[in-house]
């Protein structure tokens, strides 16, 4: 199966990077699912789309759902059957905010599915599991079980390891790391991650593999550069734009 990065960055796209988006296009037969809709999204319209796209909101933050808007760009001229599943009140957010006159002409036309906080259901054939994350207005989790693959997508959370049972063994673990070792204090205050917080999640919940993203755009540096996380756990990888990852 793979994860393809269509956007890495937290807050704003750089120069390098669009914001949080994963696509995993064969999730199933004839079925994509798209992990948050940051700016990163319009790059599916450059990309095939099965018949079926099932898009998992972590929360109502721009950096996630503001590529919702370019779905007019991405399904034009094609048929796809588009979901997109979050909280009540990221949906609410989503349908009522911003797709709604003056920020966006149309309003939204496509199913919209709310997950209740901890609800485990299935979508094409996978195992769908939620679990509550620390983070200014909240973020959602997400554990996806196939019969013989699993991955977890952790982000926007504070470092705090809460969720450790709920992404234990998984074999990829695509987490959120938006700030820097140095920057833990600030990390702590605004409820995101450092290399090293991450680090310790991973080898803690005994994961096979660990993809980071969601880098803070106000760093000019290379987030590999910045930190050791090789070193804390060597089956890592800081993520970027157009990079796809088998698992
Ligand atoms: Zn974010
Ligand atoms: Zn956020």
């Amino acid at each position: 199966m793979k994860a393809e990065f269509l956007g890495t960055a937290g807050y704003h796209p750089s120069e390098a990077r669009h914001t949080s988006c994963v696509y995993l296009p064969d999730a199933a037969p004839d079925c994509g699912f798209v992990l948050d809709a940051g700016t990163g999204f319009f790059r599916l319209a450059h990309r095939p789309l099965p018949k079926r796209l099932d898009i998992f909101l972590s929360h109502a933050h721009l950096d996630h759902v503001v590529g919702l808007t370019y779905l007019l760009d991405v399904l034009v001229g094609r048929q796809c059957d588009v979901t997109v599943w979050g909280l009540a009140e990221t949906l609410e957010v989503v349908g009522n905010d911003l797709f709604d006159s003056p920020l966006f002409p149309l309003p939204f036309e496509h199913t919209m599915q709310t997950i209740e906080v901890g609800e485990v259901f299935e979508v094409c054939g996978a195992q769908v599991s939620t679990f509550p994350l620390t983070h200014p207005g909240g973020s959602l989790a997400y554990r996806f079980d196939w019969p013989n693959r699993s991955l977890a997508y952790i982000t926007d959370t504070a470092g705090d390891g809460r969720y450790l049972d709920f992404i234990r063994g998984v074999d990829l673990l695509i987490h959120e790391r938006n700030f820097s070792d140095d920057l833990h204090e600030v990390a702590d205050a605004s409820g995101h991650c450092t290399s090293e917080a991450v680090a310790r999640v991973a080898r803690q919940a005994d994961v096979q593999k660990l993809a980071l993203t969601h880098f803070n755009p106000l760093s000019q540096t290379d987030p590999a550069e910045e930190d050791q996380l090789c070193a804390e756990f060597p089956n890592a990888i800081f993520a970027h734009d157009g990079q796809t990852l088998e698992f």
